[in-house]
């Protein structure tokens, strides 16, 4: 779940889908321990060449610089005026400031349409106002969880302090408003990962965004934290992007190496939630707080990374829960107590 990324390859590569659509991947340094990728579609399917910008980056400086450039490597390559005041529009797979950061300096340059689904349209417009709402939930939550105070105090810093990087993007469009004038792409709602996650297909070729990615499992959150993810929405979301994606041939996911067979990838991704599901509930036959789970889970994480940890474990516990595998052993310790108070949790049966 760690995503770090040592294999992939940092330069701009270019394929070509059956319908003669040019995709150029544009490798980026997102985060310091996180690498990913915009693509940039040039289709001439046109009577005037179509540009199209699959997701945009970090807000990072590094990310920015990495984005302009890869534009104008295509633009040099194909003898055509491409930037951000010439690109048709901007699809953008989620929410995530991985992925939409680099809205922010595009709409400073360019008009151009951006593009997003209606569940995540606050977490570019009304950017601010998320960290404040979503630290409020990550705080009565870690409590819960059972994270000590002062390790919580930690945490809820690095999260403020790591969202801070971000800000509002104007004039954002939805996939419901703009969708039918997308001609041959094609999106697919798939909650879970993140509330509004769209995958995005072009002929045989499947932009997954942060929905499947190879050799790791895209991190997921409770739902309590944000309505539409959970782990829940994330399975039935795998299931029905195998049903709609059979056609599909390469999948260009949002960080990490291609994906060639994702009927086998959506399988394996599977496997790994399944395995973990069963491994906490060996776990939970001794009652246990989403702290223990989650430091049983995945050892010892620093950085960002313990809260990834702690929210993929809450993930599966509430999973779990809401399906009627587990039951709390605390609840007159809750009942009598006004303050939030850590919850533990037991396997019945
Ligand atoms: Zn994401
Ligand atoms: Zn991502």
């Amino acid at each position: 779940m760690v995503t770090k990324e040592k294999t992939d390859s940092f330069e701009i590569q270019s394929f070509v889908t059956n319908r003669g659509a040019k995709v150029f991947s544009i490798p980026m340094q997102l985060f310091p321990i996180l690498r990913g990728y915009a693509y940039l579609i040039v289709d001439e399917n046109f009577s005037q060449p179509r540009y199209t910008l699959v997701d945009t980056g970090s807000v990072s400086a590094e990310a920015n610089a990495q984005l302009e450039a890869g534009l104008k490597w295509v633009s040099e390559k194909l003898s055509k005026k491409i930037d951000f005041t010439t690109l048709n529009e901007v699809l953008l797979t989620h929410g995530h400031i991985d992925h939409f950061g680099g809205c922010y300096q595009i709409r400073q340059k360019s008009s151009v349409r951006i593009v997003i689904h209606e569940l995540d349209l606050r977490n570019l417009t009304n950017y601010e106002e998320r960290i404040v709402v979503v630290s409020k939930r990550l705080e009565q939550f870690l409590i819960e969880a059972g994270v000590e105070d002062n390790r919580r105090v930690e945490y809820l810093d690095l999260y403020r302090f790591t969202k801070s990087l971000g800000k509002s993007i104007p004039n954002v469009s939805t996939y419901q408003q703009v969708g039918d004038q997308l001609d041959r792409f094609k999106i697919l709602h798939l909650p879970g990962h993140c509330a509004g996650q769209v995958v995005i297909k072009l002929d045989n070729f499947l932009f997954s965004g942060d929905m499947v990615l190879n050799h790791i499992s895209p991190h997921q959150s409770p739902e309590h934290l944000t309505l539409y993810t959970g782990l829940g929405h994330y399975l039935e979301s795998l299931d029905r992007l195998k049903e709609w994606a059979g056609d599909v041939e390469l999948t260009l996911p949002g960080h990490g190496t291609l994906i060639h067979d994702l009927e086998r990838r959506i399988s394996e991704i599977k496997q790994v939630h399944q395995e973990r599901l069963e491994k906490i509930l060996d776990m939970l036959k001794q009652p246990r707080t989403i702290a223990q789970i989650s430091s049983q889970l995945f050892g010892e994480v620093s950085g960002y990374n313990v809260l990834l940890a702690i929210e993929e474990a809450g993930a599966h516990v509430e999973y779990l829960y809401s399906r009627g595998y587990l039951e709390i052993v605390n609840l007159s310790e809750m009942e009598s107590n006004h303050q939030t108070v850590p919850i533990r949790y037991h396997r019945i049966g």
